[in-house]
């Protein structure tokens, strides 16, 4: 099976966001295809924009990674959830506010640089928010102080709720476990940034630049709520890909092919199978 990037003409659209894990990579390995696909998209013109809800690392870590497997890309280019938090954060208000922010220190430096406090070691109860990366780094000691601070009232912000991500040996536990236990310990609801809620396009479409020209999104996962798909901006999802193309058991699957054709924009066929289009057409 081939999972084609149909959609991406340069013509019709100016910024290209592509998904990491199962479309870009399977971490240690490129989806086979991918190096090229990009380097096809950048030479007709489009510009790229890497989005991940991995909370592990920092714009400079995937592009890093990214290089590695023969992907040149600037941390400019790379959109993160911790990035994603800190436009919401700032929005929302929050510079100044004391927050514990858990997970692993490249994730908490982008958060923190919302402007907020970091309220690492302080009593829970002075804790006005409490932002949750998503990984291993969160322990019983962490997980202690955020159901204080939540149960004193802080409020509660998240990466994403992904349930498992990709490895060439099979699915492994994502940042929505993690979330989960906060919030059931909790007793609140976290408000997330990551995909497929709005504030991580919010954040590409403002380090990207984008200008009057449309954006298409890849990586649809099966697993989000269909009711989710309005938090993107005109944007839509075609047919519903089975997980296996997805989330590929071995590297070897998908891989990637040159555009070979345009369907027009609002047709159900604008994406391949796995790809949603978002096709908003001016920058605000
Ligand atoms: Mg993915």
């Amino acid at each position: 099976m081939r999972n084609r990037v149909r959609a991406a003409p340069a013509d019709r659209f100016e910024v290209v966001l592509l998904d990491l894990d199962g479309t870009v990579y399977v971490w240690p390995d490129a989806v086979p295809g991918s190096p090229e696909a990009v380097a096809t998209l950048r030479a007709r013109g489009c510009r790229i924009g890497f989005l991940t809800n991995d909370p592990r690392q920092d714009r400079a870590g995937y592009a890093q990674r990214l290089e590695k497997i023969g992907i040149p890309a600037a941390p400019e280019e790379v959109v993160t959830t911790g990035v994603a938090l800190a436009v919401l954060l700032r929005r929302e208000g929050f510079a100044g506010a004391r927050a514990l922010v858990l997970g692993t220190p490249a994730f908490r430096a982008e958060v923190l640089a919302a402007g907020l406090a970091d309220g690492d070691g302080a009593d829970p109860r002075s804790i006005d928010l409490v932002v949750v990366g998503g990984s291993a780094d969160l322990g019983s000691r962490e997980l202690t102080t955020a159901t204080r601070a939540l149960r004193a009232g802080a409020r509660l912000f998240g990466s994403n709720r992904d349930p498992v991500f990709p490895t060439p040996s099979g699915p492994a536990p994502a940042a929505g476990p993690y979330l989960a236990s906060v919030e059931v310990a909790g007793g609140v609801v976290a408000t997330t940034a990551g995909k497929p809620e709005l504030p991580i396009f919010e954040a590409a479409r403002q380090q990207l630049g984008s200008g009057p020209g449309a954006m298409v999104a890849t990586g649809w996962t099966p697993t989000w709520p269909a009711a989710s798909r309005p938090a993107w901006p005109a944007c839509w999802s075609s047919r519903a890909a089975p997980p296996s193309r997805t989330w590929p058991s071995r590297p070897s699957s998908p891989t990637w092919s040159a555009p070979t054709s345009q369907p027009s924009p609002g047709s159900p066929d604008a994406g391949a199978q796995g790809t949603s289009v978002v096709a908003s057409g001016s920058s605000s």
